[in-house]
């Protein structure tokens, strides 16, 4: 396990699920980790665990933010730099699946609501960060991408546009500023058991829905992918999606499915 001692990571959505397992993973590798949500209560919990001396070697730090709001993100950032000196890398982690409804039914609000979380969230932890990294000379932002970046499913059509315009700005982020050092990284996870999966599982609407519950693959896995993408190694895949839904893509991250032989 490559050692992030003396690295800050910030996470975006770091309640459950993904984000919480991706705090708990990079502060198992030494990292200063700060979580961030828009309520404090579980992202304050996090952060008194991997502050417990005896669970992990990083620090951590709690920070309220609702990453649709860009002067929220940017206060984050500006935060972070006091406490801890330095930004290494940036989860771009923050994402809702809700309204799932058809097009027709959709409420405009709320399908705009979404694009403001999962679109401008992501443009606005880039936008926020960037500027340091470049004075630095280097660092990591993985975003938080999805097969529904390249398939469109009933009722998701709010979340399907939204990840695919993230997949651009990764395409984008990485063409503009890989000559800084800057890696501009997607992570596409499968299906995982989280809150976000029983979500779509109550909504009985398109094929996920369907899945059995067992299919899906716990929140460690992606959360180890993304520390994997914080490496050298993840450098090969810069400005595209990574994938852990193949076995060669596992492998990699040192992860094993059942079926992989
Ligand atoms: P989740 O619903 O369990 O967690 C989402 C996190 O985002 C929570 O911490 C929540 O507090 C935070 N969040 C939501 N809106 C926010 C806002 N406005 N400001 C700040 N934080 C906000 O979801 P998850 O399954 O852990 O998903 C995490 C990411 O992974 C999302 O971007 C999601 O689209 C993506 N993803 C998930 C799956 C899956 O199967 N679960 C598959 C592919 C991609």
């Amino acid at each position: 396990m490559s050692s992030f001692e003396n690295k800050t990571v910030i996470i975006l959505g770091a309640s459950r699920g993904i984000g919480a397992a991706t705090a708990y993973q990079f502060a198992a590798q030494g990292a200063n980790v700060v979580l961030v949500a828009r309520s404090s209560k579980q992202i304050e919990m996090h952060a008194g665990k991997i502050n417990n001396p005896q669970n992990a070697k990083g620090q951590a730090l709690a920070l309220t933010a609702d990453v649709a709001s860009y002067a929220d993100v940017r206060t984050v950032i500006e935060k972070t730099l006091v406490i801890f000196g330095s930004i290494d890398y940036l989860v771009n982690n923050a994402g809702v699946i809700e309204p799932i409804a058809r097009l027709d039914e959709s409420d405009p609000e709320e399908w705009s609501k979404a694009i403001d979380i999962n679109i401008k969230g992501v443009y606005n932890g880039m936008r926020a960060v960037i500027p340091h990294m470049k004075k630095q000379g280097g660092g990591v932002i993985v975003n938080l991408s999805s097969g529904a970046a390249n398939n469109a499913l009933e009722g998701w059509s709010h979340y399907c546009a939204s990840k695919a315009a993230v997949k651009m700005l990764t395409m984008a982020g990485h063409k503009e500023y890989a000559e800084y050092g800057i890696i501009v990284v997607g992570l596409s996870p499968g299906t995982v058991a989280t809150d976000m999966m029983s979500t779509i599982k109550d909504s009985g609407v398109n094929p996920v829905s369907q899945l059995d519950w067992t299919t899906h693959i716990p929140p460690e896995w992606p959360a180890k992918a993304i520390a994997f993408l914080c490496t050298e190694q993840g450098e090969d895949f810069a400005g595209t999606d990574f994938s852990i839904k193949t076995p060669e893509g596992r492998a990699l991250v040192g992860l094993k499915h059942p079926s992989d032989e």
